[in-house]
């Protein structure tokens, strides 16, 4: 058995539970990862991602070296062919040698890098101004990484064009909460599950998405008698688990969820006492529930009328009762509708602000909660501080050593709008950390025509990527394993990140880069300085949490063991795991009334099914980290989902080569023909480049969260023959630089 040099205790990089982990260093590697049992978070389980899937810290192609293009050092002037530099022959090879070898990569030192990067940022702002200045944060990195990112854009080039991708998993289900409730964060800790004696999980793969989550719910319903209501379109592994199971369409969530209210209200299940006490706006809602009679939501999404009636009642009835909910709600041209229609129900029935029932969003990344908290979003300092409220700017000019009215009060662009605008007189820079837009993006062909027209890309990220490929300053940061700071879950806890050994090769931690180039940056513009000599990552944290009343009493001495669950608004409070106990931070909770819009593309003769897309367990997200890691042999190609049913009619069998095509794109890829997936419904894992499932996707945007429509497209399916599969090596390696 292999001694370990030394054990160190720290966060998982994968999903928003924040699965602490044990790492075993032996001669500067991990060799091994298990979890201490006494974790509150995870009780010492962990899933297969968390587990086996950190040997991508010592991949061969982790980039460890700055580089740039060759253009840069030799004539400044960029070369015409940008958009040939990703280019493909007809038989799958890359290109690239066609194109002027001015395009090439060059390895470099840190100090040419970073003045490279200056020079050009600078050049650009100084020409065209904040709004062709933008910047994607990560919500892999820590919240020290994300705060000095926003505030390297805010303080330096005066504009709130940040975002990350939240934008593109849980913007609706933020901008819901907020207007209903005034937060956006789960109400309460997921192991508060067993508490209920009823929940709703919906829009949630939750055994693949929150694998230990699932564990705690599959617990709520064996040992403690909790009676589970599965609702989605896919049957899901929870669906076993679950005393019923409402097989909505696709898009349908609004009318099931408000016919479930209709119930309610017509059989006098509502709170009197907590609608009166705690809630506005009743009356208006009501008066929309008219039409959504149970016959009414059965004919729009399929689910028989009288299971609609039966969860209704179980919800309602229930002592305390709880609703989980994922990317299935929230990723929709109405994404904000239908988490307002679920928070609808918890304020009918005063499910909400008691240990146990609650509104609960489970969050994607390991750290999206905390980005979004940092204020890596275009419409919020950290603290979802509004942007456009003076009072606000006033706090943050003062904290950062701003001149008055400095800071800008215009609402900055989303992630999906600063590609659009990225065209002569709109973004002309944009810096991305950690993010990959060319697998994350809806309608990547329509991406890929955005990253082309930019005119300085910058990437920093620990893998040349998808998006990486198209920069022209590539800066090599550090993964999870090599850094120091914090991560906050889904649960709002806030828990420590560390180092298990020193950066590979030249590689550094986001934060020191963030800093080094915000110096450069503050001398090329001659602008009044902003802080960026910290001597650790805690002095960031303290720093935002000298604003942020929510994180104002945490310390990383605090949080050494187990965390602490904001608010911690003292030095001395003890957190917060239950929120809304006596309030909602707007006051009175907000109810909405609601219409149902349907999906932008429903199904037709040309495009018969409806496609839906999301994780698999063993990877996660664009694959960056997963497909570089042994986790990719557990599970090596995409494959598309489709019901025995409709593959009988189409005479496809098992495994069998097919083009799935919509009106943007198509890939090709084999299909698992799985009784998980309904009948008429297809789904795609988006994390394999070799078939990229949002070159399929809508990019239909919610109107108020922004959200693109990745959980509904119209597709049609085709047979295709074994060399029609596209090269998985040639896809990949094409990001090799
Ligand atoms: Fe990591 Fe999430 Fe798995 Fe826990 S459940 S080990 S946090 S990926």
């Amino acid at each position: 058995m292999i001694k370990p040099d030394r054990i160190v205790t720290t966060t998982c990089p994968y999903c928003g539970v924040g699965c602490n982990l044990q790492l075993h260093v032996k001669d500067e590697h991990i060799f091994k990862v298990t979890s201490p049992f006494d974790s509150p978070v995870n009780h010492g389980n962990l899933c297969v991602k968390g587990r086996f899937g950190y040997d991508y810290v010592y991949h061969p192609k982790r980039m460890t070296t700055p580089l740039v293009r060759r253009y840069l050092l030799e004539v400044k002037e960029k070369p015409a062919g940008r958009e040939q530099v990703f280019a493909v022959s007809k038989d799958g090879q890359p290109i690239d040698s066609q194109i002027s070898n001015l395009w090439d990569w060059v390895e470099t030192d840190w100090d040419t890098a970073l003045n490279i990067t200056a020079d050009n940022l600078t050049r650009i702002y100084k020409r065209d101004g904040s709004e062709a200045m933008a910047v994607y944060a990560c919500a892999k990195a820590t919240n020290e990484d994300n705060y000095l990112l926003q505030k390297m854009y805010r303080a330096i080039f005066r504009t709130n064009n940040v975002d990350h991708c939240t934008r593109l998993c849980h913007a609706g289900s933020v901008v819901a909460l907020q207007q209903a409730t005034g937060s956006s964060a789960m109400s309460n800790t997921a192991s508060q599950v067993i508490q209920n004696d009823v929940f709703i999980v919906t829009g949630s793969n939750t055994s693949e998405n929150h694998p230990i989550i699932a564990l705690q719910m599959k617990e709520a319903v064996r040992q403690y008698g909790a009676k589970m209501i599965v609702i989605d379109p896919r049957r899901i592994e929870l669906v076993d688990f679950a005393e019923m199971w409402l097989p909505l369409k696709p898009g349908t969530n609004v009318p099931v969820f408000s016919a479930m209210a209709h119930v309610i209200v017509k059989e006098e299940l509502v709170n009197h006492d907590f609608i009166e006490q705690r809630t506005e706006g009743i009356d208006d809602f009501l008066k929309s529930l008219d039409k959504f009679t149970p016959e009414y939501a059965e004919e729009i999404s399929g689910v028989p009328a009288d299971d609609i009636r039966k969860a209704a009642r179980m919800y309602a009835t229930a002592k305390k009762a709880a609703i989980y909910w994922g990317m299935g709600i929230s990723q929709l041209s109405h994404g904000t509708a239908s988490a307002l229609a679920l928070i609808n129900l918890a304020f009918l029935t005063g499910h909400i602000g008691r240990e146990g029932t609650g509104l609960n969003p489970l969050r994607g990344q390991n750290n999206v909660q905390g980005a979004s908290d940092m204020g890596c979003m275009p419409f919020h300092y950290p603290g979802y501080m509004r942007v456009d409220n003076p009072d606000n700017r006033a706090k943050w000019e003062k904290a950062w050593n701003i001149e008055e009215g400095g800071l800008s009060l215009k609402l900055g662009l989303t992630t999906t709008e600063i590609l659009s605008h990225a065209h002569e007189g709109g973004v002309r820079a944009l810096y991305i950390m950690g993010e990959n837009p060319m697998m994350s993006e809806p309608n990547l062909n329509e991406t890929r025509k955005h990253m082309q027209e930019l005119e300085f890309l910058v990437a920093q990220d620990i893998f040349m990527n998808e998006s990486g490929a198209f920069a022209d300053v590539f800066l090599p940061a550090t993964p999870f394993a090599e850094k120091d700071g914090t991560f906050s879950n889904t649960d709002r806890r806030v828990q420590r990140v560390r180092a298990a050994h020193a950066p590979r090769g030249q590689a550094r931690v986001d934060w020191q880069i963030i800093c080094d180039l915000a110096q450069r940056l503050e001398s090329k513009l001659g602008v009044a300085s902003a802080y960026w000599n910290y001597s650790n990552p805690e002095e960031i944290l303290r720093e935002m949490g000298g604003v942020n009343s929510d994180y104002a009493g945490i310390t990383y001495e605090r949080i050494d063991k187990v965390g602490l669950i904001y608010p911690v608004p003292t030095l001395d409070h003890p957190g917060t795991p239950t929120l809304f106990k006596e309030t909602f931070p707007r006051g009175r909770g907000k109810f909405h009334a609601l219409d149902y819009v349907p999906v932008r593309e429903e199904p037709s003769d040309e495009y018969p099914f409806i496609l839906t897309t999301g994780r698999v367990l063993e990877h996660w997200h664009g694959g960056s980290m997963t497909r570089n890691s042994v986790l990719d042999e557990a599970y090596p190609e995409a494959r598309v989902e489709m019901n025995p049913a409709d593959a009988e009619i189409h005479g496809i069998r098992n495994g069998d080569p097919v083009k799935v095509q919509s009106r943007r794109g198509e890939v090709i890829l084999r299909v698992t023909v799985t009784e998980k997936t309904s009948v008429g419904v297809v789904f795609i894992p988006f994390h394999f480049a070799e078939a990229a499932a949002n070159l399929l996707t809508n990019d239909a945007l919610d109107p108020q969260a922004k959200i693109p429509e990745f959980k509904a497209c119209a597709v049609q399916i085709f047979p295709a023959r074994e060399n029609d599969l596209p090269n998985a090596e040639i896809v990949l390696n094409r990001g090799r630089y």
